[in-house]
């Protein structure tokens, strides 16, 4: 009797996705499994690093690898496409070339800029999701530079940037920013007084719930070159002149400027609530196992997905750390399954810390309880990043794509 092979498909070549297929392609022959890999572009790119591409401070190229660099084509077949929709009942996957079955499915398709229908964001404001977000958000600041330069009547909120959101995400930019924009000062022969740049948070503090004494010394980093931070300022809109934001009860105010930079916050995928998956803002609230509750054969991981943190029943923030430990877990438990067990493991996030750049040469974080700031930060940013290079493609892949430019 020949027994049918089950097939595996994985949705998006992001940082889940990629542990996942390495680790089973590894792990599994194939007389066991067929093994899909479906992502829309023939590219990785690195998610942690899109502050620098947007900025200008590193080359989008730099940020991304083939598919094909870290996985065995032998073993996993690669489908170049745009997942649209997924059909639980009828166990598959709706793509813009077609349709694709499926046993046991995983979904990693990250997560989507969050614009809590805060009016004229998705027209006005750019985002910081993917290399193309990034291409355009960073040639429309080099673009403000040289209209400047040549414009007989200076329009000088052309040179006002404003980045909503004091998070990790907005942080991190503004680090980049502050470090380009005295380049770009020189390169357009631009007065550098001339620039404004502002960070306007929600919450009464930045980057909330961390470290305060951390947050202190990137405020004052920051501050120090050229950042202006309005806090307890929620954005309330934005236009083609720059944003609204709350001023006291209810009154409002306007910021002119010619760059507004969308970075407060993120949601799972579209494509989860269009399934009919039960979620919380396009997010899945996986099982232990990281199963999508009610549907044994699909695995949710990532930035599409919720994990509580019991100690202090709130989710975990989603971030690249856990998208990898969790494909190691997926993985293992899509072995176990294949091979006909039922006793799968539980998902533990093992949370090694937390580093937040402050551009390529500061930095301030947690590891292993330890707090850093300045160029120890710095330093452990850079073996981060090169750590996530190793889990996906080994040294090589370090060697090729890796940061060297230890100070
Ligand atoms: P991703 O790695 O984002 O990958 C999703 C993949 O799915 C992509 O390849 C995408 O092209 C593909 N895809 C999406 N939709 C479709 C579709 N419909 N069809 C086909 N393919 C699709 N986390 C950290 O731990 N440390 C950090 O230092 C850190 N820094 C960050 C800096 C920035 C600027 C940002 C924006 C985030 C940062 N994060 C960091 C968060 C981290 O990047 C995300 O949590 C992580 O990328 C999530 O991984 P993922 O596997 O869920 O998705
Ligand atoms: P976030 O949710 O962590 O931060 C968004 C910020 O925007 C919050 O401070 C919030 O108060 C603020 N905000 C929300 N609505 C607002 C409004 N209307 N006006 C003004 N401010 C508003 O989102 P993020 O920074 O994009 O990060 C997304 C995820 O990626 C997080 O889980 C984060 O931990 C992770 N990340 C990690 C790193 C790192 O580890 N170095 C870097 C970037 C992102």
């Amino acid at each position: 009797m020949t027994v049918r092979k089950p097939k595996i498909v994985v949705l998006g070549a992001g940082y889940g996705g990629l542990v996942t297929v390495t680790r089973l392609q590894k792990a599994l022959s194939v007389d066991e499994a067929n093994i899909v890999l479906i992502n829309k572009n023939d590219y990785h790119y690195e998610t942690t690093w899109l502050h620098e591409a947007s900025a200008g401070t590193m080359h989008h190229d730099r940020v991304r690898y083939d598919v094909d660099a870290v996985i065995n084509r032998s073993k996993v077949e690669f489908i170049r496409a745009e997942v649209q929709d997924i059909k639980p009942e009828e166990k598959k996957v709706i793509l813009n070339t077609g349709e694709v079955e499926y046993d046991y499915l995983v979904v990693g398709l990250g997560g989507e800029s969050e614009t809590f229908g805060i009016e004229g964001l998705k027209e006005y404001a750019f985002t910081i999701s993917n290399v193309n977000t990034s291409r355009q958000l960073r040639d429309h600041i080099e673009f403000q530079f040289a209209t400047y330069a040549n414009e007989e009547e200076k329009n000088d909120e052309r040179l006002t940037f404003v980045v909503g959101g004091a998070g990790f995400t907005g942080i991190e930019f503004l680090g980049e920013l502050t470090n380009r924009i005295p380049e770009l000062c020189k390169e357009y022969d631009v007065d550098y007084s001339k620039v404004r740049i502002y960070c306007v948070e929600a919450a009464p503090m930045v980057l909330p719930g961390f470290d305060p004494e951390l947050v202190k010394y990137a405020v004052a980093q920051l501050e120090k070159k050229g950042v202006e931070f309005k806090i307890g300022t929620p954005i309330k809109g934005a236009t083609a002149d720059g944003i609204i934001v709350a001023k006291g009860e209810d009154e409002t105010e306007e910021i002119k400027a010619g760059t507004v930079v969308w970075a407060a916050g993120v949601r799972g995928s579209s494509v989860i609530e269009k399934s009919g998956i039960e979620n919380m803002r396009a997010r899945v609230k996986v099982d232990p196992d990281l199963r999508a509750p009610g549907h044994e054969d699909i695995f949710v991981l990532g930035d599409c997905s919720l994990v509580i943190n019991e100690e202090i029943n709130r989710p975990y923030p989603p971030t690249a750390q856990i998208a990898m430990q969790q494909g190691e877990t997926v993985a293992r438990n899509l072995v176990k399954l294949v091979k006909g067990q039922s006793d799968l493991e539980t998902f533990v996030p093992n949370i090694k810390g937390t580093v937040c750049s402050l551009g390529d040469d500061d930095a301030i974080g947690v590891v292993f309880d330890k707090k850093l700031t300045g160029t120890k930060a710095s330093f452990m940013k850079k073996m981060i990043d090169n750590r996530a290079l190793f889990m996906i493609g080994g040294p090589s892949l370090v060697l090729k794509k890796g940061k060297f430019n230890i100070l």
